[in-house]
């Protein structure tokens, strides 16, 4: 009866789910395949990654077959159909068990010594690579590299492929499914939920991991409130798999400066910010977004774009310099950092001299402006391959200017890459289709102008110290997280080894093997 109550009362709540493991039907069918000694009442992250590959499949069987008798198997005995009975009024949880179960890692963080024989290893720390390597993982982190694996650890066999550490992208949006145009931005906020937005960010999630991004950062929700929250919490509480997540939440940009644009004035549409004017104001919305949960706040410092005759990429700046002080001021008060959008001259200036930590696309970036970030450490996310993704598309919608960026663009890289600004990789993720491997921007950086490990570097040690991870992720070396990946091939000979990863661990736990 306690069941009935709870999931009849109670679906929505991660209690219902343990109240189904619980259930006899469940201790019986399933507990037998357990490799660890789980009590049901513990939570889903451990129920769902204490299994060994064969009995995660084995497991998934047995599911498949609770699901049958669950919901249709008349014909199943009696007493399995009455128990099932009770389950069956909450198809929530049954969902839920069902999509913790086919989502489960691979194997799990094993309690023995995990080793993983690598045919060559890139560790992040050097532009070289070492070849027959043994990294051996205790737990969810690294605990030596070695030479030979020793006895009675579990061995993942990865001799013909390239170890490298777990990638990282700093510029995603998991609330978004590409927006080449302002219709396909517009569609999204007026005709799907948040709700629905939120679903799809979670396959967004799984998507990001299975490409081989361990942990990104998630530089706003585009109307979608604080949904990216809630999708890093579901990812931390193990009820679904994705990257480790730092997150925006909504944004900042003034009236006016934001789509959703160009709707009767009589007409009250959603945008895809918060709009904030006046440094008080600003500093309100900054405090707001911290306390539902941003770990980033993410300002829109320049729109509308056009090349000067001299060649420079010119910008409307959005926030006057005194609102984008104290936003900055605000958010480093509250141990927060600023990511800036800021493509032109002035966007970019303006960012800079407020002191914000890193700047978004920069397509076009001033010398003097450029020097201030190699001193003060603001990082630059050049976000090549969207540019390119989306130029044509905008350029036929009656903005050339957007093709006209690309070159102007790679001139602003070179010039970084001299005036040794850290570089970090971010792709814009969202603003192109996830079916789109971000791994793509690898290629880019190469084209730009990057030695294949310099854009790999990017996108581990430079990519965590610009999430301020850099103690625990970025490289591979002993007592760092054991987020690890493996491509076939050579990655430093033909980057675009990095779009086909097929080996991904993220803490220890295994997600995706050759
Ligand atoms: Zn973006």
């Amino acid at each position: 009866m306690q069941l009935r109550k709870t999931l009849s009362t109670n679906f929505f709540h991660l209690s219902s789910i343990n109240q189904c493991l619980k259930h006899p039907f469940f201790s019986r069918e399933i507990s037998p395949l357990h490799t660890t000694s789980l009590r049901p009442d513990e939570n889903l992250l451990q129920w769902s990654t204490g299994f060994s590959t064969t009995r995660a499949q084995e497991l998934q069987k047995r599911h498949r077959l609770f699901q049958h008798v669950l919901l249709r198997d008349r014909s199943a005995p009696s007493v399995a159909r009455q128990e099932a009975k009770l389950i069956r009024r909450s198809s929530f949880a049954v969902i839920a068990i069902s999509f913790a179960v086919w989502t489960a890692p691979l194997t799990a963080q094993s309690t023995r010594l995990v080793a993983l024989r690598c045919g060559s290893l890139f560790d992040g720390r050097s532009d070289t690579q070492r070849k027959n390597v043994v990294i051996l993982v205790d737990g969810e982190k690294i605990k030596e590299l070695a030479s030979t694996a020793p006895a009675g650890a579990d061995i993942i066999d990865l001799s013909h492929e390239t170890c490298l550490p777990g990638l990282i992208d700093t510029h995603t949006h998991i609330l978004l499914q590409g927006d080449i145009t302002a219709a396909d931005y517009d569609e999204q906020l007026l005709k799907q939920s948040p709700e629905y937005r939120t679903i799809l960010a979670t396959v967004n999630a799984r998507r990001a991991l299975e490409y081989g991004f361990t942990s990104i950062r998630d530089v706003e929700t585009e109307g979608a409130g604080y949904a990216d929250a809630d999708v890093k919490k579901a990812i931390n509480n193990g009820i679904i798999p994705g990257p480790r997540m730092q997150v925006a939440t909504r944004a900042l940009d003034v009236t006016g400066a934001y789509p959703l644009q160009g709707y009767a004035p009589n007409v009250a549409v959603p945008h895809g910010v918060q709009l904030v004017d006046g440094a008080d104001n600003a500093r309100q919305a900054v405090r707001e977004q911290i306390s539902h949960g941003a770990d980033w706040i993410k300002v829109y410092s320049d729109r509308t774009y056009r090349v000067r005759e001299d060649g420079v990429l010119d910008d409307i700046p959005t926030f006057t310099p005194e609102e984008l002080h104290a936003i900055v001021d605000e958010a480093h008060r509250e141990r927060r950092k600023v990511a800036s959008h800021a493509m032109a001259l002035n966007g970019v200036h303006n960012s800079v001299e407020a002191g914000v930590d890193s700047i978004e696309h920069g397509n076009y970036i001033a010398d003097a402006d450029l020097k201030t970030m190699a001193a003060h450490g603001i990082f630059y996310v050049p976000t090549i391959f969207v540019g390119e993704y989306v130029a044509e598309g905008r350029a036929a919608a009656g903005a050339p200017v957007w093709v006209q960026m690309i070159q102007i663009h790679q001139e602003t890289f070179h010039r970084a890459l001299k005036a040794g600004v850290k570089i970090a990789f971010g792709t814009d993720a969202g603003g192109f289709d996830w079916k789109i491997n971000p791994a793509k921007e690898f290629s880019s950086m190469v084209k730009f102008g990057m030695t294949p490990a310099q854009a790999i570097r990017s996108a581990t040690a430079t990519a965590a110290e610009l999430l301020g991870m850099q103690d625990s992720l970025g490289t591979i070396e002993p007592g760092k997280l054991a987020d690890i990946v493996a491509v076939p091939g050579d990655p430093l000979a033909d980057v675009s080894a990095m779009e086909k990863v097929d080996f991904v661990m993220k803490a220890g736990a295994v997600y995706r093997r050759p």
